[in-house]
């Protein structure tokens, strides 16, 4: 019996991968991967291993996650060196909650190996220190795009000193400017969409939540960061705030749902 290791692959740029991620994929006998991996890490794997995409994007499902699940714990139960390869880190928005469970009530031996998760990867090519202490206290990372047994987000937990990172914010953008006036986000707020972070093809915008509704759609994957640190005005955007001659920039509502 083996081990499976939940690895993160990182935004799409292989220089991005952990150490441990390269000396792995190297050992792999089986590999379980993403649509989301990157072509240049997939090209780490160890030559013989097997890989098997089991991506699913764009509601074109390949395959189920109890069926994933079951070919994790088959393959943790046949190989030494498994690999569930993910895209970013395994432990945001990854599923990688299902996978431990599974392997867990099965008995089989995993590892988690973390990656570099896409907001990472994003603010370093736009340049947003996302916890910037001019102007954030906290940062929340969340998406509107979850399935129906998922919690939706928590607007309460969302204040005027928040950057905000929105994971899978889908191909309409005036529904999610929409979202984030109705929970209580100022128009002038400041708000960065960054689409293939790191790699080859990738895209910065840099908008405001009032102008997102007319943004043209960046390919997936996308994401946006929302809040005073996407500004490039850091400084004048946070003195304006704690002077109080800000007037749209008042702590937002939390939104009754
Ligand atoms: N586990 C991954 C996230 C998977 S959810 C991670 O930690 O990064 C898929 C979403 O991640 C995409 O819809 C997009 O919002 C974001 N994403 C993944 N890779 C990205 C990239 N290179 N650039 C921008 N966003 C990315």
């Amino acid at each position: 019996m083996g081990r499976v290791y939940l690895v993160g692959a990182g935004p799409g740029d292989p220089e991005l991968l952990t150490v441990k991620a390269v000396r792995l994929l190297a050992r792999a006998q089986i590999v379980f991967h993403d649509s989301l991996v990157s072509a240049e890490v997939l090209r780490l794997i160890a030559r013989g291993a097997e890989v098997i995409d089991v991506g699913k994007r764009c509601g074109r499902k390949l395959l189920t996650q109890e069926e994933i699940n079951a070919l994790l714990v088959s393959a943790g139960e046949k190989h030494e060196v498994v690999i569930r390869l993910k895209g970013g880190d395994p432990l945001i928005f990854g599923r990688a909650g299902e996978e431990i469970e599974a392997l867990r009530y099965a008995g089989v031996d995993f590892e988690i190996v973390p990656g570099i998760t896409a907001v990472l990867g994003a603010a370093a090519a736009a340049g947003i220190s996302l916890t910037d202490r001019r102007a954030a206290s906290q940062l929340v990372i969340g998406t509107f795009s979850r399935g129906p047994q998922s919690s939706a987000m928590d607007w309460g937990a969302i204040t005027s000193t928040t950057t905000l990172v929105l994971y899978m914010p889908g191909a309409d953008y005036a529904e999610v400017a929409h979202r984030l006036r109705e929970g209580g986000l100022p128009g002038d707020l400041p708000c960065v969409i960054v689409s293939h972070a790191s790699g080859p093809q990738q895209q910065i915008r840099r908008t405001t939540v009032a102008e997102l509704a007319r943004e043209e759609k960046l390919p997936a994957p996308a994401l946006m960061i929302v809040g005073r640190v996407a500004s490039q005005k850091v400084q004048e955007i946070s003195k304006a705030f704690w002077n109080g001659d800000a007037k749209e920039h008042q702590a937002p509502r939390p939104a009754v749902s």
